[in-house]
C-alpha cells in the first residue's frame, strides 16, 4: 500500500508547529511592530519539527509498505496513493479543512486531538477521525494484522470499528520516529540552544501529565493526566540510535513535564552520565521539580535549556486560573541556581488570563525581567475548544477563524482588556524584556560561547 502523510500549514509570516499545545499546534506571532517582526522571523527560521506520533505512525506504516511525507499540495504521489494520513491542528484549522474538499476522491485518516474535538468539521464520507494518541491506534492495527486494503477500506464503511484498536501500549514498543526521511527533505531544527547545530532531535520520554492547570491545557486531552513513561534502556537506546544515524548529539524532550517522574529522571541522567553519551538536551518542566539535587545531576547529563511556566506575577490572576506554582523566592532562587550551573532558562508567561488587568500584566513582565532566566515567552491566554477553560468562556469568543487561536492572540471578549490591548502590551512584552542592553550582552555572551564551544 502507498501512503501520502499530507501535512498542511497556512501561509504565514510566524513558527507554525502541530506538535506543541498537547498536539493543537501553536503560532508565534509576536505583534506587529516593526521588533516583533524581527522577532517572527527569526523564531520562524529557528524552530521546526512536525508532529512527533506522525513521524511514529510513518515508522509503523513502512514496515511492509510505502510512506511519503510531504507539505506540498501538488506533490504527485498525493494522486498515486492509496491512503492519506492528514495531521489536524487549531493552528491550520480552515487550510486543513480546504485541502479535504480538495481531496474528496481519496481515503484520509485525519489524526491529532483537534480533529476529535472537531470531529463534526473532519468527519466526511472519505474521512476516518482517528482518536486521541494516533500512533497507538495504528500500532495496534499493525499488531493485530490488520494493516491491509480489505480492512482499511471497510474501516471507511464502518467507522465505529476504530474503537477496537485503542488498547494501552507499552511505549517501548513504538518505534522511533521517522525522522531519517524526514531529515533528508526537511530540517529538524532548534537553534535557541546552540547555533552549530545541524540538527535536534525531538524525542519523548512520558507522556501525560497530572497537574490542575488542564483547566486551560490541551496536553491532558491528548495524553490523558496519568503519567506513562518509557524505560530509560529504550530512551538510551533510542539516543544512542540517532547519534549513529544522524550524527545528532541534541535533544529536545516533547514530554509535557519532563521530570516530573523522579526516580525515572535520575535513573536517566546517571545513564547518560556513565555511558559517556557526550548529549545536550533541552526539556520542559515544573520549577517544583528543580532541587539542588537534580539541578546538578541534569546539567552534568547535558541539560542545556529548560522551558519552565511561571504564567503570571499575580496570586489572584493564576489562582483564578487554577494554575498552582512556587512561591516568588523560590523561582527567583530555582532559575538561579539554574542558570549558575550553566543550565539557561525560558521563563513562560501568559497574557490576557481571565483576571488580568494592564496593570497585571505590566507587573508580570517587570518580573520576567527581575527574573535571573536568559529568555522569556509571553504568549496569550485562549479557552481551547475542548479544555474545561472553553466551556466557561465560549458564549464571549470573539475569534472566528480557528486559525487564530493560535497562543499569541486574544480570542474572546476580556472583561478588562481589549484585543488592541493585548497585541500592544505582548509586543511591549518582549520589547522590553529582550531589547535592553543587559540582556543583549548577555544573549550575545553566550551565543559567543556556545559557538565557541559547541554547547
Ligand atoms: S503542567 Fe499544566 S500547563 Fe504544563 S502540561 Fe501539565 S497541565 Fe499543561
Amino acid at each position: 500500500m502507498k501512503f501520502v502523510i499530507l501535512d498542511v500549514y497556512p501561509d504565514k509570516k510566524h513558527r507554525l508547529v502541530k506538535d506543541t499545545a498537547g498536539g493543537y499546534g501553536t503560532g508565534n506571532d509576536f505583534g506587529n511592530s516593526f521588533f516583533s517582526k524581527i522577532l517572527n522571523k527569526y523564531v520562524d527560521q529557528s524552530i521546526g519539527m512536525p508532529a512527533i506520533e506522525v513521524m511514529i505512525i510513518s515508522s509503523i506504516l513502512k514496515k511492509d509498505n510505502e510512506v511519503h511525507y510531504t507539505r506540498d499540495l501538488h506533490d504527485k504521489k498525493i494522486l498515486d496513493c492509496d491512503y492519506i494520513i492528514f495531521p489536524s491542528s487549531i493552528i491550520a484549522h480552515e487550510t486543513e479543512l480546504n485541502t479535504l474538499s480538495k481531496f474528496e476522491n481519496k481515503k484520509i485518516f485525519v489524526t491529532g486531538i483537534f480533529a476529535n474535538t472537531m470531529k463534526e468539521k473532519y468527519l466526511k464520507k472519505n474521512t476516518v477521525v482517528v482518536k486521541n494518541e494516533s500512533d497507538i491506534f495504528f500500532y495496534n492495527l499493525n499488531k493485530e494484522g490488520k494493516l491491509n486494503v480489505k480492512f482499511l477500506d471497510n474501516l471507511f464503511l464502518n467507522k465505529d470499528l476504530i474503537d477496537n484498536f485503542y488498547s494501552p501500549v507499552n511505549l517501548d514498543d513504538l518505534p522511533y520516529p521517522d525522522w531519517l526521511s524526514y531529515s533528508k527533505k526537511y530540517r529538524l531544527r532548534n537553534d535557541f540552544f546552540s547555533l552549530k547545530e545541524k540538527v535536534a532531535i525531538p524525542i519523548l520520554a512520558t507522556r501525560g501529565c497530572p497537574y490542575s492547570c488542564f483547566f486551560y491545557c490541551t496536553y491532558p486531552l491528548q495524553q490523558g493526566r496519568k503519567v506513562r513513561a518509557r524505560s530509560v534502556k529504550n530512551i538510551i537506546e533510542e539516543i544512542k540510535y540517532w547519534k549513529k544515524a544522524l550524527g545528532a548529539n541534541k535533544f529536545v524532550f516533547r514530554d509535557p513535564v519532563f521530570s516530573i517522574n523522579r526516580k525515572h529522571t535520575i535513573e536517566f541522567c546517571n545513564e547518560v552520565i556513565s555511558q559517556k553519551l557526550n548529549i545536550t538536551f533541552m526539556v520542559e518542566t515544573h520549577l517544583n521539580n528543580l532541587d539542588d539535587e537534580m539541578i546538578p545531576l541534569l546539567k552534568k547529563a547535558g541539560l542545556k535549556l529548560a522551558y519552565v511556566g511561571v504564567e503570571s506575577s499575580s496570586h489572584f490572576v493564576l489562582k483564578d486560573m487554577k494554575r498552582f506554582t512556587v512561591e516568588h523566592d523560590k523561582q527567583f532562587q530555582v532559575i538561579k541556581k539554574c542558570e549558575d550551573s550553566g543550565i539557561k532558562v525560558k521563563t513562560m508567561f501568559i497574557i490576557g488570563n481571565p483576571e488580568d488587568t494592564k496593570d497585571t500584566i505590566i507587573a508580570s513582565i517587570e518580573y520576567a525581567k527581575y527574573l535571573p532566566s536568559l529568555y522569556s515567552q509571553f504568549s496569550v491566554f485562549t479557552p481551547y475548544p475542548g479544555t474545561p477553560a472553553y466551556n466557561e468562556f465560549k458564549d464571549i469568543i470573539t475569534e472566528t477563524k480557528l486559525e487564530n487561536f493560535n497562543q499569541y492572540n486574544l480570542t474572546f471578549n476580556h472583561k478588562n482588556l481589549s484585543k488592541e490591548d493585548v497585541s500592544n502590551l505582548k509586543s511591549l512584552a518582549y520589547y522590553k524584556y529582550y531589547f535592553n542592553l543587559k540582556k543583549i550582552l548577555q544573549i550575545l555572551k553566550y551565543s559567543l560561547k556556545s559557538k565557541l564551544y559547541n554547547i
